[in-house]
């Protein structure tokens, strides 16, 4: 089926000069890679939240949530003149398996503004790629992938961002009946290995090419002069990938649903669904309540990002026309992770440099913390401030392994000697954040969004804008989970 055929291209329905200078430059690959059709109307929209920091990067003006048409438009219910709204056609990987078409089932793309980033409307209508689904998010889902990617973000880990969430009394059905909402997301690209995928299951490799010339000339400008761009691409993306696993194990972030549709080729975080950040460090653990087999367990989000860059390698090989060329791009993978990993656990650790030990330090320490199942986030902290301090009795306190824990302290205080502490106490505070997105607090904003009421988004969103700077009266933000929160359960239903 042709992608282009199913609806046609609307008009726009207002002149609205809210975003400008709009290039889209997806639209301009052709019809084989989208459908073109306008969101679905959201009806009676209200604004849940905005993100500052992102309509700076798109450059909207300070008012821009005070002006009539911008509700509308990020309700998808008015056309920015100039946007060409399109649905991407995509296939990919589900849980290891070939799951055939897929597509943006209820993303439009409005298209990139001149500030380079692309706008897309998440949970605006039915496309052609819905299959089974209603084209619609519920404010629950987009409330969690709202605030993570702002939090991630501020954590220096690469995202697509979210612009505002537009809420409705639509009713939406999901395991119980909710409400329906638009998340606006951003990024310079929301390319997927699945679209590399797509072209290759079908032997279309003539678009297969023109998608990998577009994605080279706009966003690996440095392939081009390199002997085989495409092996050239294939080793870029496999280093981003790489850098941002090292990224995710660091900061404990289990993604859950990481199949190749869900895998940017930009190596951004992309599609938070059933994610969460660790409470309780356990390697093995499952976040998404679908994974019945744990494939997307925290400790396996590198191999199954290895996995899925063989599907990308597998669908880039008429392409770059040599395997061993090919492999050869995929063997960067472990050692970037294994090095940009050690650099992330150096600088939680307040450790300046590689030194002898630092490795064994790590093991060992990761051992002591999934043996206690020890609170992630809460152990780093206390340990930048036990460094600070040159007082540990609050880290022992985490633990109940107490000879074990002493006996790791030994040998972390000798490499740290080799560093000046107050140094390493201030990289430790800058790397290890007091508030991070857990289950509960993203949990607790929902529940009071539901009865109308934003202002916790609004506060949590405020603490992860700077996750590493503790601010007074919030501390029961950076505490321990309440017992209720290991019974919260997220599945894929968003
Ligand atoms: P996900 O696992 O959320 O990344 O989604 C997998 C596929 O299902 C993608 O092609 C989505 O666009 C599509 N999809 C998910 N939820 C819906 C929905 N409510 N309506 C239409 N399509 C959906
Ligand atoms: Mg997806």
């Amino acid at each position: 089926m042709p992608a282009s055929t199913v609806c046609p291209p609307p008009a726009p329905t207002s002149s609205v000069p809210l975003l400008q200078g709009w290039r889209n430059g997806f639209a301009a690959l052709g019809p084989a890679f989208f459908t073109e059709l306008a969101p679905t109307p959201l009806p009676a929209p209200h604004w849940v939240g905005p993100s500052a920091e992102v309509a700076a990067l798109l450059g909207l003006p300070a008012d821009w949530q005070k002006r009539g048409d911008a509700l509308e438009v990020f309700a998808g219910n008015a056309l920015p003149a100039g946007s060409r709204p399109l649905a991407s056609v995509y296939s990919g990987h589900q849980f290891g398996v070939w799951a055939g078409q897929l597509g943006d089932g209820r993303a439009i793309l409005l298209g990139e503004t001149a500030s380079g980033q692309e706008v897309q409307l998440k949970g605006c209508g039915r496309t052609p790629y819905s299959r089974m689904g209603d084209g619609r998010a519920v404010l629950r889902s987009s409330i969690r992938e709202f605030l993570c990617s702002e939090a991630m973000a501020a954590l220096g880990i690469p995202t697509t961002r979210a612009l505002c969430i537009t809420g409705s009394p639509q009713p939406v059905q999901r395991e119980e009946l909710e409400t329906a909402a638009v998340v606006t997301r951003v990024a310079p690209s929301f390319i997927r290995f699945g679209h590399f995928e797509h072209f290759a299951a079908r032997g279309q490799h003539a678009e297969l090419r023109q998608l990998a010339d577009y994605v080279i000339a706009r966003y690996y400008p440095d392939c081009r002069g390199q002997a085989s761009a495409y092996a050239a691409l294939l080793r870029a993306v496999s280093e981003r990938t790489a850098h941002l696993m090292a990224q995710w194990q660091a900061v404990g972030f289990c993604h859950g649903v990481m199949n190749t549709d869900n895998m940017s080729i930009l190596g951004l975080t992309i599609d938070y669904g059933p994610f969460q950040f660790l409470d309780a460090f356990d390697p093995g653990h499952i976040c998404n309540h679908s994974d019945t087999q744990g494939r997307y367990a925290y400790d396996r989000q590198p191999g199954v990002a290895y996995w899925n860059l063989l599907c990308l390698a597998r669908a880039l090989l008429p392409l770059i026309e040599d395997v061993e060329q090919a492999q050869a791009a995929l063997d960067s993978f472990e050692p970037v992770f294994v090095d940009a990993f050690m650099q992330r656990l150096r600088a939680k650790l307040g450790l300046r440099e590689a030194r002898p030990g630092d490795e064994a330090l790590v093991d060992g320490l990761q051992r002591l913390l999934s043996a206690g199942r020890v609170d992630y986030p809460i152990f780093w902290r206390r340990l930048s401030h036990a460094v600070a301090a040159n007082a540990f009795e609050p880290v022992r306190d985490l633990f109940a392994d107490r000879a074990g824990l002493d006996a790791w302290l030994l040998q972390y205080k000798e490499l740290l000697a080799l560093d000046y502490r107050a140094q390493s106490a201030d990289l430790m505070l800058k790397t290890n954040p007091c508030y991070v997105l857990r289950n509960h607090l993203a949990e607790e904003a929902i529940g009071a969004a539901k009865l109308g009421d934003f202002s916790k988004i609004q506060t949590l969103q405020g603490l992860l804008a700077s996750p590493f700077e503790e601010r007074a009266g919030h501390e029961a933000y950076a505490d321990f989970p309440p017992d209720w929160a290991s019974h919260i359960t997220i599945s894929c239903s968003s």
